[in-house]
């Protein structure tokens, strides 16, 4: 029998779902997607968790909230030894037994335009944001908005520090300008965490060919969202569906692009909706992916973009 397969996921909404009802994510539990035992359990050893900001929260109150969030994360952090939050290049290879969590903010509206809050969410541990959720911000506009404008001169000043910070440039939820913007910015460190392709689910959210071939382009990657409504639109995905977008994507970026973007705690209806699930994923990818680009799609291909990408030695 195989080894368990190291699994990396570009996505979760964990730290935000778990405020409604008080949930332990540290600990197994048959509510909400996520937590730390049921990832572990499957080898889940690397997990970039968002903190996405209700669209209601408005200017600073957002970025109060994703303080807030991120302190409650530290907080947590001083009842586990099973975490460590990768901020460099060199964290990487230091997770061992233990989860590596990545952390991010989806929807960039708490910086409010400013290096000042880029510099301070940077040193919080933030390494990879997510330019929009669907709405407008200081920033971009997400695909929710409609219209054609790309980045403001903000967002294309903040995009270039992220990168030079180490920080990864995510395109999901983004409209079509704004990524054309980020594209002509970004040279490497682009990806989508959460978004599958257009041409087999025309879901706004989804990326077009062209798009996939410009994260491909830029060494980026692409990570496999859960939800339903993502996967496809008439009827409940299953493998098919699954294997339909993971060899779209494949052959308009080839496989340096497949990962994980799981999505959960965020999706109401999906694929799976258990990260104890992740292994069924694999075992129906393998199906149509070689042994060593299994691999790629399950942790590798995140793990080099991360490599490449993060400050330090
Ligand atoms: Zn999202």
């Amino acid at each position: 029998m195989k080894n368990k397969m190291v699994i990396f996921d570009n996505h979760c909404d964990t730290i935000v779902a778990v405020r409604k009802n008080n949930r332990n994510w540290l600990i197994q539990s048959e509510d909400g997607h996520w937590d730390v035992e049921r990832f572990l359990k499957v080898n889940g050893r690397y997990q970039v968790m968002a903190v996405c900001p209700p669209p209601n929260l408005l200017g600073d109150t957002a970025t109060s909230f994703t303080f807030e969030v991120l302190g409650s994360y530290y907080s947590a952090l001083r009842k586990t030894d099973k975490i460590l939050t990768i901020q460099t290049k060199g964290d990487l290879d230091k997770v061992g037994e233990k989860l590596g969590i990545i952390l991010a903010i989806e929807g960039a509206n708490p910086l409010l335009g400013r290096e000042t809050l880029l510099e301070m969410f940077f040193r919080a541990g933030i390494r990879l944001i997510t330019l929009t959720w669907n709405h407008r911000n200081e920033l971009a506009d997400g695909i929710g908005v409609g219209g054609n404008y790309g980045l403001t001169n903000a967002g294309k000043n903040l995009v270039a520090s992220m990168h030079e910070k180490g920080m990864a440039v995510d395109v999901s939820h983004l409209n079509e300008a704004g990524f054309n913007d980020t594209a002509e910015i970004l040279k490497s460190g682009m990806m989508a965490s959460h978004s599958n392709s257009f041409k087999i689910c025309n879901h706004p959210r989804n990326l077009n060919d062209k798009q996939i071939k410009a994260i491909a382009d830029r060494n980026g990657i692409i990570g496999f969202n859960f939800a339903s409504g993502f996967i496809c639109r008439e009827k409940e995905p299953g493998k098919e569906t699954f294997l339909a977008h993971l060899k779209h994507i494949r052959k308009i970026g080839g496989s340096k692009v497949l990962a994980f973007g799981g999505d959960l705690d965020g999706i109401n209806r999906g694929l799976i909706t258990n990260a104890l699930k992740y292994p069924d994923l694999l075992k129906w990818a393998g199906e149509i992916l070689k042994d060593k680009e299994l691999e790629d799609f399950a942790w590798k291909n995140s793990y080099n973009f991360f490599k490449d990408l993060l400050p330090g030695a």
